[in-house]
């Protein structure tokens, strides 16, 4: 017997009627503004899994996450290609405890690939209408989506950024030319950014467009994000494994939680946070509150409300999250100590978001348990700490040579709602 598809509610009011994937997908964020959650977790039996395959192992996870909304067939299809790079676990070497599994091989070189990919997939083959993709963005996700999601029939993406506050090489990932995307450079900060995109959602000009968002909010990012957890395990072949999450909105760690409960054994994960350190504190005192987000040099991390935290609370007891899960919070300065001497030590390079978790990792690897840092985003992303700190170029993957001279679309735009849904609505 066939078993029933997977329904989501919110994390506010679960009892809702529960909406299907499809719709979980399209709305991106629950009606009553909370966070879609699954209904109940597929069982994966991890042991019958590929080891050397990822795409085919990706195939296998997915296809009951899937059921009602895709075939089999569909959902390795949109594997296949969704995740065509590598996916490699690398032990340090000298230190056979711990390993580093990079997640940073994809055409924006950060792990958000993963989900942006198979996302604009999923969303190509569902949408009927026109979809528009909105996303403020000031960091790796707004590369990551505009490439997943470029050219595909059906699908617009619109990203707003805010203008000087994105590294040069951002900038350049930003504003690279592509079918269906379009770059708005914001006079402004991050937060106009935000702003604007939370006010068109409820903009009543707007009302005839779909709107959506790819925000790690969207269930179908984090779906695809299980799947590295269980690729790594089963690579290193344990399963009392720690892994350590470099974490921001905390989306990356919620998916390697639903891996674990889906199946996957962990010894349990630590949350690896810069300055901004809501769920450390949190972890040591519940009454803490959130708090405005602080610059860091792993900036795609600056997160001061993490999003996805209500999804754990709501997948987690309290006693089992507490057991489950650990969290730290990284400074600037441990961070690039940590890039150095992995650098000098291991002879390997980390970008500084990676260097976080690594340094999470080493001030708390038990020799006898194996460690697993995710390594979020490739060093090249970040030639200017990557270089100070470990006094040596980073390579240049080849991802980024090709935007050099490559033709560029953006328009630069005053942070007011109006200037954007005239744009939105041309
Ligand atoms: C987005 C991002 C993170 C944080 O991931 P979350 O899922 O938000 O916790 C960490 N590192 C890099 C490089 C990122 O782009």
């Amino acid at each position: 017997m066939m078993p029933k598809p997977v329904t989501y509610v919110s994390t506010r009011d679960s009892a809702r009627q529960p909406v299907s994937l499809e719709d979980a997908l399209l709305m991106g964020l629950a009606p009553d503004g909370g966070l879609f959650v699954p209904t109940r977790i597929p069982w994966i039996d991890v042991d019958s899994l590929p080891q050397d395959n990822f795409m085919e192992l990706a195939g296998r996870v997915l296809t009951p996450w899937l059921e009602g909304t895709f075939t089999e067939t569909e959902v390795h299809e949109i594997c296949r290609e969704a995740f065509n790079f590598p996916v490699p676990v690398v032990p340090l070497s000298g230190r056979e405890s711990v390993s580093v599994l990079e997640l940073f091989h994809g055409p924006t070189l950060s792990f958000k690939d993963f989900g942006a990919r198979f996302l604009g997939r999923v969303l190509g083959r569902i949408v009927r209408d026109e979809i528009t993709i909105l996303v403020a963005t000031s960091g790796d996700t707004g590369s990551a989506v505009a490439d997943g999601c470029s050219g595909i029939p059906g699908v617009r993406v619109v990203l707003l950024f805010p203008a000087g506050q994105v590294s040069t090489v951002q900038e350049q990932q930003l504003i690279a030319k592509r079918p269906g995307v379009s770059a708005l450079r914001i006079n402004g900060s991050f937060d106009d950014c935000q702003q604007m995109v939370k006010r068109a959602f409820s903009d009543r000009r707007l009302e005839s467009k779909r709107l959506s968002t790819a925000n790690s909010i969207n269930i179908g990012r984090l779906l695809p994000q299980m799947l590295y957890y269980i690729h790594a395990a089963k690579q290193v072949g344990r399963t009392d494994i720690t892994f350590c999450v470099p974490s921001g909105n905390l989306g990356n760690l919620t998916a390697g939680v639903l891996a674990h409960q889906s199946g996957l054994g962990v010894k349990g994960f630590v949350a690896a946070h810069n300055l901004n350190d809501f769920f450390p504190r949190w972890l040591a005192n519940p009454e803490s509150a959130f708090s405005p987000s602080r610059s860091t040099l792993s900036n795609a991390m600056d997160v001061g409300a993490p999003s996805n935290f209500e999804r754990l609370l709501y997948l987690l007891e309290m006693d089992e999250l507490r057991h489950l899960i650990q969290a730290v919070s990284i400074s600037d300065e441990q961070t690039t100590g940590r890039m150095k001497q992995v650098w000098e030590t291991y002879g390997y390079q980390a970008d500084p978001h990676t260097g976080v978790g690594l340094d999470a990792c080493f001030e708390r690897s038990e020799t006898a348990s194996q460690m697993i840092v995710l390594a979020t985003a490739h060093p090249g992303k970040f030639p200017d700490t990557v270089l100070s700190a470990t006094g040596r170029n980073a390579e240049v993957p080849s991802q980024l040579a090709s935007l050099d001279g490559a033709a560029c679309n953006v328009l630069d735009m005053e942070a007011d709602l109006d200037r954007l849904v005239e744009f939105l609505r041309m």
